[in-house]
């Protein structure tokens, strides 16, 4: 298998995750310094900051999940099934580069 090509489109994956999870710290830095605001102002930023925590957590898991992967191309068991260990379908891993699975065993690790 091909891993550099794999590694290629996980590490810019990487690049646009640790980008964006910078870029909202940033952000959410910002908003933290805003002075006075009425009830319903702040309620409203409850509401926001719950949403972005909730952003912020799927952007971590997905970084988590590339690294892994990046991991497993550095110790060469990357594209293996975690369930049977056989080689995951070349079509699976170009949809999910993550994939941990065979298309048989989809549904037995949970994601993906
Ligand atoms: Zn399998």
């Amino acid at each position: 298998m091909d891993t550099n090509h794999f590694k290629e489109i996980l590490l810019a994956e990487e690049k646009r995750l640790t980008e964006a999870l910078a870029a909202e710290q940033s952000e959410a830095t910002e908003e933290g310094n805003l002075a006075v605001e009425t009830r319903d102002e702040v309620a409203e930023k409850f509401e926001d900051s719950d949403e972005r925590e909730a952003t912020h957590q799927t952007l971590e898991n997905h970084l988590t999940e590339v690294r892994n992967a990046l991991a497993k191309i550095g110790t060469g068991t990357y594209g293996k099934c975690e369930v049977c260990q056989e080689p995951i379908e070349i079509d699976r891993l170009e949809a999910s580069p993550t994939a941990k699975t065979c298309k048989k065993h989809l549904s037995d690790l949970n994601g993906h």
